[in-house]
């Protein structure tokens, strides 16, 4: 912080040296030099308190006269100066008596180049320079700037009590003055510094935090999103796959009775009827790939109103009372009687309470039992569809509610589903203002819950 206060005001010294050259080569425009232009120029330029002026055959110009002593040690000076320096044009600092003079080259005078002893003002400096500078760079410590004799030219706050910390020197434009750093009393420079480090190294920390914090959340996004890519692409085999089943079975059942091979008019309705239940199943998964599509798009709207939930119940499971049958499975329904209304949308909710049986049918294994039932638990109805199947570890148990979400292969492998199945659920219940949720263990089986709320009686 001292070096860089020092640089500061030996910078700021050289551009003050040079707005006043530039000035006085203004000043001197005239055919002859004029003592009253030299004399506003200085009271423009307080950081000179003395200005002389010579031509090069070393006439004195300004001021009209001079002491002895003046004259001696100007004459001193200028003998210092080399032809070259002339002919350069060039500017340097020379000690003249106690202060610090600035010998210049100015040009532009039609008496020719003119060479200026300009002598530093302390008090211009320390109040032009100095002070303008320094404001504002001080914590707790205080800068002070002193000569060459440590007599104090500058300090922001009384020093007494202070303790002086360091020193630094300027550079060449201010020669013997130094630059002092001091802790106030009370304030010890030893604390001061750790004070900092500690400062630093907190800042330090947090940044490499926010570095690690922002990279982590990158990778986690970049993994996200491949993850997303590749679920994306499953999604559409399988529902490629998803749909391909029921269609094959209409088209074959199809063609049979259009080629009338039929044996018996009890066959023949056994298969009208496997083409109206598969049209029903297709039906059903096209309506959920598109309104999954209508949520993702944020289209989806719901017709909810009051109403009672068992005939919905009921309707739901009798949509699959042939596939159930004959894929042998028992079906256990119970409804509590005098179930109270809720607020429910009864397509969707139907949607819902379909997806939920097809998937117990679907991840079943030997043992072929579902139980469904509805129920008040306290301000909530819940309506459960359990299952003996596979069951699903409890890792999984949040992830396979995420779109397109399947679990590993192995698990899923010969069950064809399109992974949207439970988001659907999931979203259709909640626009209710209920939750669905999952209690299961592989091996034992499953169970889905849907909690609805029951309305406050109006
Ligand atoms: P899918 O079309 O694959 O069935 P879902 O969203 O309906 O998609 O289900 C997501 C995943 O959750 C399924 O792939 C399956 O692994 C698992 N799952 C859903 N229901 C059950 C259940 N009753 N028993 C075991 N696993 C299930």
């Amino acid at each position: 912080m001292a070096n860089m206060a020092a640089e500061k005001v030996e910078m700021a010294v050289l551009k003050g040296e040079e707005a006043a050259c530039a000035g006085l080569q203004l000043a001197i425009l005239d055919p002859h030099v004029a003592p009253e232009r030299i004399e506003a120029w200085k009271r423009q330029t307080p950081i000179f308190d003395r200005a002389y002026l010579f031509d090069r055959s070393g006439k004195l110009l300004y001021p009209a006269q001079v002491s002895e002593a003046e004259a001696t040690t100007l004459a001193a000076l200028r003998g210092e100066i080399a032809p070259g320096f002339w002919d350069r044009g060039g500017r340097r600092h020379v000690r003249l008596e106690e202060q610090v003079a600035l010998v210049s080259v100015i040009q532009g005078s039609p008496l020719g180049r003119l060479l200026a002893i300009l002598v530093r003002s302390e008090q211009g400096l320390r109040r032009d320079i100095i002070e303008k500078t320094l404001v504002g760079l001080e914590g707790q410590s205080v800068v002070a700037v002193l000569d060459g004799s440590d007599r104090v030219i500058y300090a922001a706050r009384p020093l007494e009590r202070s303790q002086h910390v360091l020193t630094v020197a300027f550079g060449e434009a201010l020669p013997s003055w130094r630059l002092a750093l001091y802790a106030p009393a009370g304030v010890s420079p030893r604390d001061a510094v750790r004070r900092q480090t500690v400062l630093f190294t907190a800042v330090l920390i947090l940044l490499l935090g926010v570095i690690a914090l922002g990279l982590g959340a990158s990778y986690r996004l970049v993994r996200r999103e491949s993850e997303m890519a590749r679920l994306k692409s499953d999604f559409v085999a399988n529902v490629s796959h998803d749909l391909k089943t029921p269609v094959a079975l209409i088209r074959m059942f199809g063609e049979t009775l259009e080629m009338n091979r039929v044996p018996n008019e009890a066959t023949r309705r056994e298969y009208y009827g496997v083409i109206a239940r598969e049209s029903e199943r297709l039906t059903r998964r096209i309506d959920n790939v598109l309104d999954f599509s209508r949520i993702e798009g944020g289209r989806q709207r719901y017709e909810i109103a009051r109403g009672h939930l068992e005939p919905v119940v009921h309707e739901a499971i009798e949509a699959f009372r042939y596939p159930l049958a004959q894929q042998g499975f028992k079906v256990h329904v119970e409804v509590e009687p005098d179930l109270p209304e809720v607020a429910l949308d009864t397509e969707a909710i139907k949607q819902a309470l379909a997806n939920l049986v097809d998937n117990a049918m679907k991840y079943s294994d030997a043992r072929r039992h579902i139980g469904v039932t509805a129920r008040r638990v306290g301000g909530e109805v819940k309506i459960e569809i359990s299952d003996e199947g596979i069951g699903i570890a409890a890792r999984e148990h949040a992830r396979i509610f995420e779109k397109f979400y399947r679990i590993g292969r192995s698990e899923t492998q010969g069950r064809r589903g399109s992974g949207v199945g439970l988001a659907l659920v999931k979203h259709i219940v909640e626009a209710h203002g209920g939750r669905v949720t999952v209690d299961s263990r592989p091996g034992e089986g499953s169970r889905f819950t849907i909690h609805l709320p029951v309305p406050a009686v109006p």
